[in-house]
């Protein structure tokens, strides 16, 4: 049975135990068995405590059932759904005696509205345990009254920050704000239930749970009164429109459903509270956000064919190679989950360059609070610098990031070969480069790997792990393993040339630029994309990354896949006056602290045919049908064999909009036919070989279907 009931003396415990489930769903049968359970107490007159727990380890109840909400298609029958779940939880929430949740896991979503339901909530120091409504990021509000019981009990400022921005927090700060009652050790966990149950009868905790934590006299007031109700909202609508710009509908719908039922009693509140589900769930914004999450738990966990029975190598150690942007960055990341770090470069003044840089994001996390100043202190006494490969013979595995040179890199390969023990793992970093290249230099070509990371690295959730046909499957799952436990999402890419993110992304950079050279309208081309949902345009991109690294990376792709990634003229130009973007203060724009204007010195080097009228649409089309059409070329190839795998790269390493569901099916909604219309049309009027659609995308018109349903 997957919910029961067990009474021991006057208690009763719920017990939920998921059948044939890692975790415990409230699914549609799940809550229909809590019901009958519910039904059975309100009759019984021997309880007198009601005591909800899970059986399974760390999981409390993980949330509603994602499948479910994904069927629902009206949004009439998605305000039903809510509704069903909360009736069974105000049923839960109106017995008659005090019911309690204990948490010593995970309590999302449905569960954590789960919890709210009861009387009252004792979490444990269990690391695992997590409780938050993480329902923004699908595109819906919490509908099992989480919208109207959570701001009550903690307050509206803490109450809208869970809900608006998804997090979960631990037990510590849920007892800290007032969302738990008691925190206990997970240890004597029933002796700990039973003092608590004693307490709670002994009337010292106040019944309501709303006024448990309110504060008295004018403080009360003040914190409740309208001028502030009205300043939260005024404050969290500005957020939510600076962090989403406007793209997705659902934080703005929960700020007004919380404005609006803040002050209504329970049956109004969750009856609007369903409406708003209802009409979210249905959102094409919010199916999108479904699947990318569905992708996303996929490529967390992915792995490698016929090595199911093959367990990743133990990482304790790791060299790095370059102590540049990348390296020092690496480093960082590594020696923050623990993993000890030698960091080698040529001279001096690099190795302190990378420390110095690890050494600035340890500062900004402890600034931000993402981490206290003894876990940094920790973090910075992992790493240590080296100009030889002293410590290299330790390493479980070492990351090359040196310069983008095929020669500098073979070298470095061959001088690994006499100083990593037999085992090691090499993975190197480079963006474009042959993977294959470097391991025929390598003493054991098996166990190298390619392990692209983005920058800025502790920031970009995404690892291209990139195997050579000579890569063993060992090497292959400890890598994605590795990924993992730095917090990265792998997708597993073929090496060929700038595997599939930059493959893709460079070609549209470039495009930017070739508009750019016939219609001079820099600002304008970067606002197409950023309207479009990305987080910048190619012009502002660039700047980021550096134009000499960009232009770089192109002349890489130009040798091994042709003439379409040729860099445009300018780019040469601008980059051979050493304009190279943020990194010199001079790029397509000019940056002056915070501020950013366009670079005067920009236009006279695009040449005098720049002023042709600009054509938004059109611009928006070639730059993203030309990702496509290179998308489909990386599946043509056999980079990848999943367009999940291209919708992940893009999302996770360029931050290609969530809410258009990723590169590919946005191509999907836009239509195959209509994409290679546009295709051919520019192939013919602007004489671009680049625009022709490739073989993939053809076959895909021709048989009528799409990437996904392919
Ligand atoms: P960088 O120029 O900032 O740093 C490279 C470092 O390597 C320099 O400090 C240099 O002194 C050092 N170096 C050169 N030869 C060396 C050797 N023999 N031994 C040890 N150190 C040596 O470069 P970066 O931007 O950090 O890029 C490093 C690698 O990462 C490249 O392959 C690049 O393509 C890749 N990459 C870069 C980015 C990015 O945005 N910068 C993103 C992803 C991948």
């Amino acid at each position: 049975m997957s919910i029961s009931l067990k009474v021991e003396n006057d208690v009763g415990y719920i017990e939920f135990d998921q059948q044939d489930s890692k975790v415990n769903l409230l699914a549609s049968d799940m809550l229909r068995r809590l019901d009958e359970i519910l039904d059975g107490i309100q009759t019984r007159k021997d309880l007198n405590t009601i005591v909800i727990v899970s059986k399974k380890k760390g999981v409390f109840i993980a949330g509603a059932d994602i499948k479910e909400i994904e069927q629902i298609a009206v949004a009439g029958d998605g305000k039903a759904k809510a509704q069903e779940g909360q009736n069974v939880l105000n049923k839960l929430e109106d017995l008659k005696i005090p019911t309690l949740a204990v948490i010593d896991g995970v309590a999302l979503g449905g569960g954590c509205e789960l919890a709210l339901a009861c009387g009252y909530r004792l979490a444990t120091f269990n690391p695992k345990v997590k409780i938050g409504c993480p329902e923004v990021n699908l595109g819906f509000n919490p509908g099992f009254g989480g919208t109207y019981r959570l701001p009550r009990m903690v307050g509206l400022t803490e109450g809208m920050k869970m809900i608006l921005s998804g997090k979960p927090i631990d037990g510590t700060k849920a007892k800290k704000i007032g969302l738990v009652d008691v925190l206990v050790p997970e240890a004597g966990l029933a002796d700990s239930i039973n003092r608590f149950i004693a307490t709670i009868h002994k009337g010292k905790i106040p019944a309501d749970k709303y006024k448990r934590r309110r504060k008295k006299g004018l403080a009360a007031l003040f914190a409740d009164s309208i001028l502030v109700r009205y300043l939260t909202f005024r404050a969290s609508r500005k957020s939510v429109l600076k962090l989403t710009k406007g793209f997705y509908p659902a934080p703005l719908r929960i700020i007004d459903l919380i404005a609006k039922t803040y002050h209504l009693g329970r049956e109004k509140g969750l009856e609007l509270e369903a409406k708003t589900f209802g009409e979210l769930a249905v959102t094409g914004i919010s199916k999108n956000l479904v699947q990318v999450y569905y992708l996303s738990e996929h490529y967390k966990k992915l792995t490698v064919k016929d090595a199911e029975n093959i367990r990743p190598a133990v990482i304790e150690k790791c060299g790095v190679c370059g102590a540049g942007t990348m390296g020092g960055g690496i480093a960082q990341l590594l020696s923050a989950r623990g993993i000890w770090v030698r960091l080698k470069d040529i001279n001096y003044g690099a190795v302190a360059l990378g420390i110095n840089a690890a050494a600035k994001i340890y500062k900004e996390n402890v600034k931000k609070r993402k981490m206290k100043p003894a876990e940094a202190q920790k973090g910075m006494a992992r790493i240590s610098g080296t100009l030889d490969y002293s410590g290299f013979g330790n390493a479980d595995l070492v990351i090359e990031a040196v310069v983008e040179k095929m020669e500098i890199k073979k070298a470095v390969f061959r001088e690994l070969g006499s100083v990593v023990k037999d085992n090691a793992i090499i993975a190197t970093n480079t963006s474009a480069l042959s993977v294959t290249e470097m391991a025929e230099e390598a003493k054991d070509p098996s166990k190298v790997v390619g392990f692209h990371f983005f920058n800025p690295v502790n920031r970009m959730p995404l690892v291209e792990v990139v195997a050579t046909s000579m890569t063993s499957k060992e090497t292959i799952v400890t890598a994605l393993d590795f990924a993992r436990r730095l917090g990265k999402t792998p997708i597993l890419v073929k090496d060929t040339c700038g595997f599939v993110v930059n493959r893709v992304l460079l070609g549209y950079i470039n495009e930017g630029g070739r508009i750019l050279e016939e219609c001079g309208q820099m600002a304008a081309i970067d606002k197409v994309m950023t309207d479009f949902g990305m987080p910048m345009g190619p012009f502002m991109l660039s700047d980021e990354v550096g134009l000499d690294v960009g232009i770089k990376v192109l002349y890489t792709l130009e040798e091994s896949l042709g003439e379409r990634f040729k860099p445009v003229e300018s780019f040469r130009r601008v980059s051979e006056k050493k304009i190279l973007g943020k990194k010199t203060k001079k790029g397509f724009y000019v940056y002056k602290g915070k501020d950013k204007e366009p670079n005067e010195e920009i236009g006279p080097l695009l040449g005098k045919d720049r002023f042709a009228r600009f054509d938004r649409e059109e611009s928006l089309k070639r730059m993203v049908y030309l990702m496509i059409n290179e998308a489909a070329r990386c599946l043509e190839d056999g980079v990848v064999d999943d367009p999940g795998a291209i919708d992940v790269g893009m999302i996770f390493g360029t931050g290609f909009p969530p809410f258009r569901g990723g590169l590919l099916r946005y191509a999907d909604s836009v239509g195959i036919d209509n994409i290679v219309g546009d295709l051919e049309r520019f192939t013919n009027k602007l004489n671009m070989k680049q625009f022709m659609p490739c073989a993939y995308l053809l076959s895909l018109r021709d048989q009528k279907q799409g990437f996904y349903s392919a």
